[in-house]
């Protein structure tokens, strides 16, 4: 009787669903306090990051803190970004159905499975093996059929698969590599944080015209992990 007396509100396919994944009150609270508190309005999105269960993306030892208001250690010296970083990204990317998407910096596959759902096809390039392995099973495993894991070079980008509507790069360059600007479809936008050391770095959107024009745009002041050469 007290079980039925947590959820009262809820409908009995809702509450069946909050019991069999028990992170689910912690994810709508992410959403909800972290996310749509502070402005995010893509409802396609909202509903991305309502789905993916981030907290089989992080390391077990740190499970409990997966839908914390911050980044988490995934090994390697790696993180993934804070839940409203990811979205706010996201969001400036602006992906649509059919947009074919690149992501330099797959690191836990988080980041790939919140677009999944948004675009047609999702290709990321990872250069840490081990992570790159790691993400493509684990994306498999979680039926993200769409996303494309390769190790390899992100500066390079992935010119097999070029041009791309959209590029989203999740490691800071101290430029913007222009293997990824020249793999952007005309019409195209790549957003990417962009800095010399951790201190200095600043969201960048870059949109290319109809007419192949490049226009640069600098967004919020952010911090991630140094993008590395090979
Ligand atoms: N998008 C990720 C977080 C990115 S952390 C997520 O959702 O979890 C940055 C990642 O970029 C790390 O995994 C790091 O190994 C990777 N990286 C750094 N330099 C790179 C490069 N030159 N090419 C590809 N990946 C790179």
């Amino acid at each position: 009787m007290k079980q039925r007396l947590l959820y009262p509100m809820l409908t009995v396919a809702a509450a069946a669903a909050l019991a069999a994944d028990p992170y689910a009150a912690l994810r709508e609270r992410m959403v909800r306090d972290h996310i749509e508190e502070r402005g995010i309005r893509n409802p396609a999105l909202l509903a991305a990051m309502r789905s993916v269960p981030r907290h089989l993306f992080v390391p077990e030892d740190v499970r409990e803190a997966a839908y914390n208001d911050h980044p988490l250690p995934i090994g390697r010296g790696q993180t993934i970004s804070q839940p409203y970083i990811v979205a706010y990204m996201t969001e400036l990317l602006d992906p649509k159905p059919t947009h074919k998407a690149l992501e330099i910096g797959t690191g836990s596959g988080y980041q790939a499975a919140v677009l999944s759902p948004l675009v047609k096809d999702v290709y990321t390039v990872e250069i840490v093996p081990e992570l790159a392995r790691r993400s493509a099973a684990l994306l498999k495993q979680l039926g993200y059929h769409n996303v494309h894991v390769r190790e390899a070079d992100g500066y390079k980008g992935w010119p097999e698969e070029a041009p791309f509507d959209r590029i989203l790069v999740t490691a800071a360059p101290p430029s913007v590599p222009q293997a990824l600007i020249e793999q952007l479809k005309p019409g195209g936008r790549l957003v990417a944080p962009v800095g010399a050391t951790p201190f200095t770095q600043e969201l960048v959107v870059i949109d290319k015209g109809a007419d192949g024009k490049i226009k640069r745009r600098r967004d919020l002041p952010v911090r991630f992990v140094p993008m590395v050469p090979k």
